[in-house]
């Protein structure tokens, strides 16, 4: 049905009304006029459909998942991982954004895998989302769920809604942070997390 594109990784597709998107993006087609009929554009709304499902998967998933096994360790010290990266939905256009997302912690006796972080930032990218929020929840999830001292999370980011539309500004970066906890309150800290997390780029 589709060529050679059915690689949706695991994706659970059940959980995603494919009809309803595939329908829905044939009348987006005609609409802006379209023959949906013509070679080219047949099995759009299906290859779209599933693309839709894989890109909103984190919609239908717990992130809170990947700190349940996490490690009781005495380490107090600042874990930082840099360069995570992501591939979001902007919730506005509904057009990609993406790029690095850097994660900082204090644990409290708790530290998790650095491959859970990867995860956790992946399963809050991938649902229409704005990068304030996707900052913030990621932060409030570590300082929750770990019970950290402090995390910070800085992202980085293009927004393609803003290089090919609009204000048109290619190579914009959009830079957002969230700094909870004694990153909040101790500007040391917070300082030294900043420069752990931008590579003392700024
Ligand atoms: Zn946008």
């Amino acid at each position: 049905m589709h060529d050679n594109d059915n690689d949706n990784g695991n994706v659970d597709e059940s959980k995603v009304d494919l009809p309803a998107i595939e329908k829905a993006v044939k009348q987006i087609l005609q609409a802006v006029g379209e023959d949906t009929q013509r070679e080219g554009l047949r099995d759009t709304p299906a290859r779209v459909a599933r693309m839709y499902a894989e890109l909103f998967a984190g919609l239908h998933e717990d992130p809170a998942r990947y700190l349940d096994v996490d490690f009781t360790e005495k380490y107090d010290e600042m874990v930082v991982l840099r360069d995570i990266p992501f591939y979001s939905m902007c919730e506005h256009h509904l057009l990609p954004f993406m790029g690095h997302a850097h994660v900082a912690y204090i644990p409290r006796g708790k530290v998790v895998g650095l491959s859970k972080l990867a995860r956790i930032v992946e399963a809050f990218a991938r649902r229409p989302q704005l990068q304030e929020r996707l900052t913030l929840q990621i932060a409030e999830m570590l300082m929750t769920n770990l019970d950290a001292k402090g995390v910070g999370v800085i992202i980085e980011a293009t927004h393609t809604c803003m290089t090919i539309r609009g204000v048109k500004k290619p190579g914009a970066v959009m830079v957002t942070s969230t700094m909870l906890g004694i990153f909040r309150s101790n500007f040391a800290t917070r300082t030294e997390a900043v420069n752990l997390l931008t590579g003392g780029n700024r």
